[in-house]
């Protein structure tokens, strides 16, 4: 059984390696961005708390990102492990989620990072707008944003989990299956 985060920046693949790492080891993926997404999409409550958020490639407020997983976290799914995505994303965020556990009475495993240079992400995230047609990825100040906030927060909240010794860094450049071979290397040692 398996706990682990998945970080990088927008673009590093993170969404495309979690599909993949939750089929080899059999734990759930659970992905913020996509159920604020589906949320959205469905106009619920939640969805229309975080759209403007969002859209901006601002982060939702901590208060409703980590109610949403702290509810998540307790489906029977996530009993035998999980693969969080795009959470934590800031130090806030990892207070919340270490108390989470330990109310679950479990711990994290490893915090696998995913890195990539700057042009290569603008370039993934342009051509995923194609593709997919998110906004966030269309929108040339949405994408900026976002990687500001990993710099600004999200980089720093990685530095915490590296200092507990639990961070695996992995290229994220190159075809899709190499990367997963990457991954599943660093996750054996
Ligand atoms: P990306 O990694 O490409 O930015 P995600 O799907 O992970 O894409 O996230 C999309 C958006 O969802 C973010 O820009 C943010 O608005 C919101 N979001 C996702 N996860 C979080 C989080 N942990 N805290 C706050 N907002 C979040």
């Amino acid at each position: 059984m398996t706990r682990m985060l998945i970080v990088g920046p927008a673009g590093s693949g993170k969404g495309t390696q979690s599909k993949r790492i939750s089929e080899d080891l059999g734990i759930v993926a659970i992905s913020t961005g996509d159920i604020f997404r589906v949320n959205i999409k469905e106009q619920t409550e939640l969805g229309r708390e975080a759209q403007g958020y969002v859209d901006a490639g601002d982060l939702v407020p901590d208060s409703v990102t980590n109610r949403m997983v702290e509810d998540r976290l307790t489906w029977e799914d996530a009993k035998n492990g999980f693969l969080l995505d795009g959470y934590p994303r800031n130090r806030t965020q990892v207070a919340a989620l270490d108390e989470m556990l330990s109310r679950l009475d479990v711990s994290l495993d490893v915090v696998l990072e995913l890195t990539a240079d700057r042009e290569e992400l603008i370039m993934r995230l342009k051509k995923r707008a194609e593709i997919e047609g998110r906004e966030d990825d269309a929108d040339e100040g949405a994408i900026r944003r976002r990687l500001e906030i990993f710099d600004s927060e999200t980089a720093p909240m990685i530095a915490e989990y590296d200092a507990r010794g639990l961070v695996r860094r992995v290229d994220g450049l190159g075809p899709m299956d190499e990367v997963n071979a990457r991954i599943m290397e660093a996750l054996k040692s």
